[in-house]
């Protein structure tokens, strides 16, 4: 690492003992922006980086809720406001019982370059609870939702802070912030929250924006080598809204998605998944993955393999973070993947992506790939501010397009910085090259 820079992670490392994903997502960044530090010396005059790796704001809150049987639960809620040089503080709400302050800080952190490299006014943030939706009732849900709502919302504005749903929040829980957010301002205002439902505000797409985003870079990337995903077979780690809509956009491109999984294990269909069958499975049932292998013949379910052995040429890790180590990689360079797109955020290690790297297999970070979420949530804003609703195909097509200016920005950039094909290097100089612009013109606030 650049010495400059190598210093500052140490201090960042002294200051946030404990929270390794926070320091695994700073030293990621780290190490790529040498290149941009030197070329910029009013950077490092105006203390930018160490600016960027301290977050503006960061809240934390008791949530006391209470469950159908009359029991009283006590959650830790959590926002941090990361930064906010481009446009109000922008990231998803991550409802899940691993959740710790540093979990919060590492999707903060990353959120800042994705939203940059999207080329759109958002900076960036991101929340959650250590809260566990899965096995509770619906009620039991909006109990939660309206105790979290019932601090957070004083934090929040279309102008200020917007979040949105992550791992744990879907529509049914962005229903019940928005409708608890509605209550206690009095105020009908659409723009506090993306991922809205399409009858109180929700815009077209939204809902399958970060899976068909990362399938639109991913086949981009494949064109730069004369390649596309039309008659390959694809592993999508996850089963969830960032999977679901990845295999779908997948399979319309022509490839073939053979597993996916969930928690509980992994479901082999070499014929290719149904994904009728599956989005019934998890989203109107809530069941486990190992439902599709009873129901469909020819598929397996194994709750201990890996389902990184199963042999692809593309893999889409889309579930959770670090969940591609070393041994899956080397897995996968064996079953002859050529390309992995993270879906999900920060899903591979350090050394996975060292093993991928040293292989030749392209590699699409979380913070380009999956920059189609929260690029569709910035319209959904675009519209709620101009009360317009567009059409699914036009928004499709945007999608699209801010996809396609992601993945060429990142290439350009990483040709720019003499490091051809680094997705690495080339999306964090970019993000970190626009944020810096930003906060250099602000002044120090
Ligand atoms: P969901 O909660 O909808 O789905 C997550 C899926 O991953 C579930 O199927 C879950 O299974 C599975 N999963 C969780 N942990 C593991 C594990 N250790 N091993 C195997 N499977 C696991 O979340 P999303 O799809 O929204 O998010 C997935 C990832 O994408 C996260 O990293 C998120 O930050 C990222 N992301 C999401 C965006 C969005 O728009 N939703 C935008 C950008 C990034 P189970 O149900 O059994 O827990």
């Amino acid at each position: 690492m650049h010495a400059t820079l190598d210093s500052i992670y140490q201090r960042v490392l002294d200051r946030n003992p404990g929270e390794t994903e926070f320091h695994q997502a700073v030293r990621e960044v780290l190490e790529s922006i040498g290149p941009a530090v030197d070329k910029h010396p009013e950077y490092a005059q105006a203390r930018i980086v160490e600016r960027i790796c301290e977050p503006e704001r960061q809240i934390i809150f008791r949530v006391p809720w209470e469950d159908d049987d009359g029991n009283i639960h006590i959650n830790r809620g959590f926002r941090v406001e990361f930064n906010s040089a481009l446009g109000p503080y922008k990231g998803g709400l991550r409802f899940h019982p691993s959740v710790l302050l540093g979990t919060v800080k590492f999707l903060g952190f990353e959120q800042v370059f994705k939203n940059a490299l999207t080329g759109l006014p958002i900076g960036g943030g991101k929340g959650g609870s250590d809260f566990d939706p899965r096995g509770r009732s619906d009620r039991e849900v909006m109990r939660f939702c309206q105790s979290f709502m019932t601090e957070l919302y004083r934090h929040l504005g279309e102008h200020t802070d917007v979040p949105a749903g992550d791992m744990g929040v879907g529509a049914r829980e962005l229903g019940f912030l928005f409708g608890q957010y509605k209550r206690i301002t009095n105020r009908y205002e659409s723009g506090v929250l993306t991922g809205k439902a399409l009858v109180y505000g929700g815009a077209q797409v939204r809902r399958e924006a970060t899976g068909y985003g990362c399938t639109f870079f991913v086949e981009r990337a494949l064109q730069t080598r004369g390649d596309s995903l039309a008659g390959k077979d694809v592993v999508v780690s996850g089963a969830g809204n960032v999977a679901l809509y990845t295999v779908e956009k997948v399979h319309q491109l022509g490839g073939r998605v053979v597993a996916v999984s969930d928690s509980s294990g992994v479901v082999h269909d070499p014929k290719g998944v149904d994904l009728e069958l599956l989005k019934e499975i998890k989203e109107v049932r809530r069941e486990r993955v190992s439902t599709y292998a009873d129901q469909v013949g020819h598929a397996e379910f194994s709750s201990d393999r890996s389902i990184w052995d199963v042999p692809c040429q593309v893999a889409l890790p889309s579930a959770t973070q670090n969940e591609l180590d070393a041994d899956g990689a080397r897995s996968l360079v064996r079953g002859g993947c050529l390309l992995v797109g993270e879906g999900a955020n920060m899903p591979t290690t350090p050394d996975g992506v060292r093993v991928l790297r040293d292989a030749g297999v392209l590699f699409a970070p979380g913070k380009a790939a999956n920059a189609g979420g929260v690029a569709a949530s910035a319209l959904e804003m675009q519209q709620n501010a101009s009360r317009d609703s567009w059409t699914f195909e036009y928004s499709e097509q945007r999608l699209r397009e801010i996809m396609v200016d992601v993945h060429d920005r990142c290439h350009a950039t990483a040709d720019e910085y003499g490091r051809p094909g680094d997705y690495v290097a080339g999306a964090n100089i970019a993000g970190y090259a626009r944020v810096a612009e930003a906060m250099l013109a602000l002044g120090l606030v």
